[in-house]
């Protein structure tokens, strides 16, 4: 159980709804007075608003966050790896095997129930140096974004608590399920001391199953200060790992985890 909602995080949010429920209303009090044009433009604008705020990982509309290594770590050529939805007893040890091969450190943003039944990972990744966030309890991926502000301090809160648990340590770092966000989630984030980390590289390969793929889109997109996105628990994940690692190699491009 997380612990009860700080009543300053619950104040903002109740204000957040509160403003959330104006379009809502202007559209109902348009079409009442047989404004149709007002309030279709309304109900067109708050739609293409909340699309781009809540849909798209890299929009700063609800949420402060990071997609890049700040200029000094980029002027060093180094690049921050991050592994989400782990852990996963058929890949993450094998994945810490390659990390430990290539001297190289990674983020796990972990989902909070995986955690729960698999503590001997968790603590094995965080033995290993490896930094690891919070990725939310159940990892609603396609509702994140509509959650209410109770069930958004549900779910990043109760992942908090059993990393906590596991670890003794609360975690500084979330990743939010899909990059999605809300009105809601900046309020839990201050309350809990959670700083959020997106991307600004990935292969796809929650949903691409060929590697080569994979590996040529984050080639393709990667530069010195990079957040590359990859997951645990896929079919190729141990083999884009291996060749992300190679390819940095290559590059004279070094993971670190951020300062
Ligand atoms: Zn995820």
């Amino acid at each position: 159980m997380p612990p009860p909602q700080p009543e300053s995080c619950r104040r903002e949010n109740t204000l957040h709804f509160i403003l959330s429920l104006f379009p809502a209303l202007s559209c109902v009090a348009f079409a009442s007075v047989g404004r149709w044009d007002l309030s279709g433009l309304v109900f067109g604008l708050t739609f293409i608003v909340i699309g781009y705020g809540c849909i798209i990982p890299r929009a700063r509309l609800f949420c402060h966050h990071i997609s890049e290594l700040p200029h000094p770590a980029a002027e060093k050529g180094q690049v921050w790896i991050t592994l989400d939805d782990g852990p996963d007893p058929a890949t993450t040890p094998a994945l810490l095997a390659i990390l430990d091969r290539h001297q190289a450190k990674a983020g796990f943003f972990l989902i909070g129930d995986k955690a729960q039944k698999h503590p001997e990972l968790v603590r094995e990744i965080a033995q290993r140096g490896h930094l690891i966030g919070n990725h939310s309890q159940t990892h609603p991926a396609g509702r994140f974004w509509t959650l209410r502000p109770t069930e958004m301090w549900q779910e990043i809160a109760s992942c908090q608590e059993t990393l906590r648990g596991i670890l003794g340590a609360d975690p500084v770092w979330f990743r939010p399920p899909v990059g999605h966000h809300n009105l809601f989630i900046a309020p839990v984030l201050k309350a809990l001391g959670l700083t959020m980390a997106i991307w600004n590289c990935r292969g796809f390969d929650g949903i691409e199953k060929r590697a080569d793929v994979i590996l040529h889109r984050i080639s393709r997109s990667v530069k010195p200060g990079s957040i590359i996105l990859l997951h645990d628990a896929t079919p190729v994940c141990v083999e884009v790992l291996e060749r992300t690692l190679h390819m940095l190699q290559e590059r004279q491009l070094s993971p670190v985890l951020p300062g």
